[in-house]
């Protein structure tokens, strides 16, 4: 196999640079990418990669979109950026108006800030002080097993307890973990939330999709009987669509296979196609009303320095315009059945195992004789295979998964299929 021959800007990048989720001792080199466009990226000996993983689930229409850069060009010369406090400005005005209009009805007020993990921190504040508001005490909060909510404080605390965040396991709030809801558990589930009612903030969850955790995937049916269990127990609820916003699970958003209504909301990862990083936080106008006070005490003491920054909302707006053409809507469902079929396949290979799908989402197991994990060794040897072969995956331990921009053909993606099954066959048990 080849090994990438350290180029210069690899070289420099090892003197000054340290990667995220990257032990740097046994790290390869780092691919030195010049360009981007469309599904591919190119590194600096021109040699094309397919984003299969759309560059950590973030790029929606394909990498350097000339709308986008069109749009974000003309507002840097316009407004790059104002303080959010006491000002306002168009491009963040006519965000908020156009998302909210996608979103569950009860969605109406839009905050601000720089990325999922914040998105998550605003959320929590926001249902932490809205018991505090209202005189409650209620401090308790619910997660999912397994879930992953982002790798600031607050947001790991909500995330379960794993190795990403074993070091810090004495410094996390507590939260009260529960399964993923399925047939034979919901009246357990029920049972053990409804004995914590009382004291219980809100429950925050990855709706349909547990991304991090290795693409764990659960029925909209369930979740609905669930979140209809928290409404009546009045515990807020907290939906999750960093990751399954803007399309990603087949349709707009995750909130349109339930027929539940969150109370909060949280956006990033696509909002701005994966141009910009920005965050969102919705919430209902209930939760808005709890902080209208002439106590100055009930105020949201919380902003960020590029809260609603202008360059960011006009990239989100372009790409939401990309998103709901009739164009881009039929590449999801395109997508979505190609998934569907290619899973009929991978389902009857003999190294495969627990195959699943939701819309673009497409996850599957490599059977080894080594614990489904992260730590799994084969990942590290699927993504070196697959690179080499020009695609771009990221293996979750044994678990492998597609998350691809919706600008990829049906040859391009089938021929990412086709080397899946040629790498299947190279590691064959
Ligand atoms: C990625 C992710 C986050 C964290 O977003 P960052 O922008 O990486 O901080 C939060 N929630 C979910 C569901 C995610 O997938």
């Amino acid at each position: 196999m080849k090994t990438l021959i350290p180029t210069h800007l690899t070289e420099r990048d090892k003197a000054v640079n340290w990667h995220p989720y990257t032990q740097m001792k046994t790290a390869g080199d780092a691919v030195p990418i010049v360009k981007g466009k469309g599904v591919y990226l190119y590194d600096e000996d021109g040699k094309k990669y397919i984003d299969a993983v759309s560059s950590w689930w973030v790029t929606l229409h394909g990498h350097a979109h000339p709308y986008i850069a069109e749009r974000v060009f003309q507002q840097l010369n316009t407004l790059e950026q104002v303080i959010f406090a006491g000002f306002t400005h168009e491009p963040a005005v006519q965000l908020s108006e156009n998302l909210l209009n996608l979103l569950p009805e009860n969605q109406s007020k839009v905050f601000y800030s720089d990325n999922g993990s914040t998105a998550v921190e605003a959320a929590l504040k926001m249902c932490i002080q809205y018991a505090y508001n209202l005189g409650k005490e209620k401090t308790k909060i619910l997660a999912f097993k397994n879930a992953y909510h982002g790798d600031t404080f607050g947001a790991m605390s909500v995330s379960g307890r794993s190795v990403w965040t074993k070091p810090f396991g004495s410094m996390l709030f507590e939260v009260v973990f529960i399964d993923t809801p399925n047939a034979e558990n919901l009246d357990d589930l029920k049972k053990q939330i409804g004995e914590l009612a009382e004291e219980t903030a809100c429950f925050i969850y990855e709706p349909l999709v547990q991304g991090a955790a290795g693409m764990l995937m659960y029925d909209a049916k369930h979740l609905d009987e669930l979140m209809k269990f928290c409404r009546s127990e009045e515990i807020l609820m907290v939906q999750d669509e960093v990751f399954t916003g803007f399309g990603r699970t087949g349709k707009l958003f995750a909130a349109n296979h339930l027929t539940e209504m969150p109370d909060i909301m949280c956006f990033s990862k696509g909002l701005t196609g994966g141009t910009m990083p920005m965050g969102i936080t919705t919430c209902s106008q209930e939760i808005f009303s709890a902080f209208l006070s002439d106590d100055r005490y009930k105020t949201l003491f919380h902003g960020h320095s590029f809260t609603a920054n202008p360059l960011a909302c006009t990239a989100a707006l372009a790409s939401m315009e990309l998103l709901l053409q009739e164009e881009t809507l039929t590449a999801i469902d395109r997508i979505s059945r190609q998934h569907s079929d290619f899973s009929k396949t991978l389902s009857n290979h003999p190294d495969v195992e627990n195959v699943r799908q939701t819309g673009t989402i497409l996850a599957f197991e490599y059977k080894t004789n080594q614990n489904t994990s992260y730590f799994n060794e084969i990942g590290k040897k699927l993504y070196d295979a697959f690179l080499h072969r020009g695609i771009i995956m990221r293996p979750l331990g044994n678990v492998m998964y597609l998350v691809p921009p919706y600008c990829i053909n049906a040859e391009e993606l089938d021929f990412v299929y086709e080397t899946i099954l040629e790498v299947l066959e190279l590691f064959q048990n």
